[in-house]
């Protein structure tokens, strides 16, 4: 069965509403449609393989004024790891002070992408 579905391309702030179609008679064996620029179609073809996502998020911090540090991961992840990226995530505390793109956790799952701070966190005063 040809499957066929409908999304919005989330790459630039356009929002081209695309339609992508497997299509066994191209090259990549999916025609897009819809999309303004190649990214989208890029975008299309791996919506259907292999869809990945950013992962913005928080973890636990120490000796900051406040107790959730911002991360994300550097690249896009695979979106069927997500759930088992954050229980990791959640799993990790650190210490201030945090530089904005220090390394928080390397490497995670194995995606070769590391999950980094998205701003500088000082360390409070201890009295
Ligand atoms: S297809 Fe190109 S122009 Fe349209 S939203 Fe995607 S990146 Fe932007």
């Amino acid at each position: 069965m040809m499957s066929r579905r409908e999304m919005i391309c989330i790459v630039c702030p356009q929002g081209c509403r695309l339609t992508v179609i497997e299509d066994n008679t191209s090259k990549e064996n999916y025609e897009v449609i819809g999309n303004k620029c190649p990214r989208g179609k890029v975008y299309g073809i791996e919506e259907m393989t292999n869809p990945t996502r950013m992962l913005p998020t928080t973890v636990a911090i120490g000796k900051a004024f406040i107790k959730r540090l911002p991360v994300r991961t550097e690249y896009p992840i695979p979106k069927a790891m997500i759930a088992d990226c954050m229980t990791i995530i959640n799993r990790v505390a650190v210490e201030a002070p945090v530089k904005m793109g220090d390394i928080i956790i390397q490497n995670i799952l194995n995606t070769g992408v590391n999950i980094i701070a998205t701003r500088d966190m000082d360390k409070i005063l201890e009295l």
